[in-house]
């Protein structure tokens, strides 16, 4: 069993392709062949033979794996990794992209909903010089409302909160340059925001507008709960406002006490006690919200900060299949991870990332 560690397991070395894609795939037989059909072609078509396109398995409970297998055999240039259960699209992500080989990597979603046919137009943008060319959503006609109008309040209110630009409207779909790959491997946060680690690296990054299409099949995996926690990450990871919003309420629960405290004592004082019911119990009711706000945003870090700490391996790798050695189909991923290193040395960073685990 492979192990990820945040960073690339395998560096550039001699025979790096071109070209690698990377798809994180969760329940999507039914999209598959048509997706690797379309993309294969859009790839031959800007790297002709000279790329790769890394299938990320991320605990389906459908054929998708099989049908990731097959591929291998039937067409050149696929590898698939075969994560040991559900790690969630960006960690499925942080996988393909510590296994992507190539000078330049394509990050795209398995759905179709992110054409492929877009990949030669990114491709002469980041021929004029960019580092990262990510794909800006000018409409997204097949989300249903509350989707668009959650993403479109949410960039908004990230962006006011954390100081890194991360693009609104954007997800992961983008090419990035090796150095920016790499950079990114040696990150080693457990909570991976990808699109805003990517916009906190800098160089030089621009947009390409496109018009994100409806899925292909099936429905999203992305359930109300892996959206919030994504949304949660985003602040949690660029921005400790949060924690100072606690600070500011209870300062502002503070004056609120001393207030209540005056009009509490003044009707002491002129014996204009009441029975008390109702100032008690807003006295509570405000108190206490108060506290539970704060301890909810506490919890947010302190909970990221326990996960960081126990240093866990970011995903677990059960099988890796690849076009070039079909024969590799039942072997071991830690064989193939071994024969891979042997051949192509690693970069001293990640060597030392590793050793650290
Ligand atoms: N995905 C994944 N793991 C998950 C959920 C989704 O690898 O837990 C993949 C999915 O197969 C697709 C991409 O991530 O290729 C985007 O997911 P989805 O289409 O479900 O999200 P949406 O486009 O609705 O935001
Ligand atoms: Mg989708």
């Amino acid at each position: 069993m492979d192990i990820g560690s945040g960073a690339s397991s395998v560096g550039i070395g001699a025979g790096a392709p071109r070209l690698s894609v990377v798809a994180p795939c969760f329940d999507e037989e039914a999209t598959l062949p048509e997706f690797v059909r379309r993309l294969s072609a859009a790839c031959e078509a800007a790297a002709p033979g000279d790329f790769e396109i890394v299938l990320v398995n991320d605990g389906s409970r459908d054929a998708t794996w099989p049908c990731i297998r097959a591929m291998t055999l039937s067409r050149p240039g696929i590898v698939g990794l075969n994560l040991s259960r559900n790690h969630g699209h960006q960690l499925a992500v942080t996988a393909g992209l510590a296994r992507a080989r190539g000078e330049r990597v394509l990050v795209i979603d398995a759905d179709l909903q992110d054409p492929p046919e877009l990949l030669g137009a990114l491709m002469a943008k980041m021929d004029e010089g960019h580092d990262v060319v990510y794909a800006r959503r000018r409409s997204r006609a097949s989300e249903g409302p509350f989707k668009r109008a959650s993403a479109w309040l949410y960039y908004r209110v990230l962006r006011s909160l954390t100081e890194v630009e991360i693009p609104h409207d954007t997800g992961d779909f983008r090419l990035m340059s090796r150095r920016i790959v790499d950079r990114l491997g040696e990150m080693p946060e457990q909570d991976r925001f990808l699109r805003g680690m990517v916009a906190w690296l800098g160089g030089s990054q621009c947009e390409l507008p496109y018009d994100r299409e409806a899925r292909f099949a099936g429905k999203t995996g992305y359930t109300f709960a892996k959206m919030a926690r994504l949304a949660v990450s985003g602040v949690t990871s660029f921005s400790i406002l949060p924690l100072r919003l606690a600070a500011t309420m209870a300062a502002a629960g503070a004056l609120g006490a001393a207030a209540l405290t005056v009009y509490v004592m003044f009707g002491f004082l002129t014996g204009r006690t009441a029975p008390g019911w109702t100032s008690l119990a807003l006295i509570v009711i405000f108190f206490s919200t108060v506290q539970l706000a704060c301890l909810g945003i506490l919890g947010a870090y302190v909970g990221r900060i326990f996960l960081q700490v126990k240093g866990r391996p970011l995903y677990l790798i059960d099988d890796i299949v690849s076009s070039n050695a079909p024969s590799i189909v039942s072997g071991s991923a830690t064989e193939r991870a071994d024969d891979e290193a042997t051949a192509r040395p690693e970069a001293p960073h990640l060597e030392r990332l590793r050793g650290g685990r």
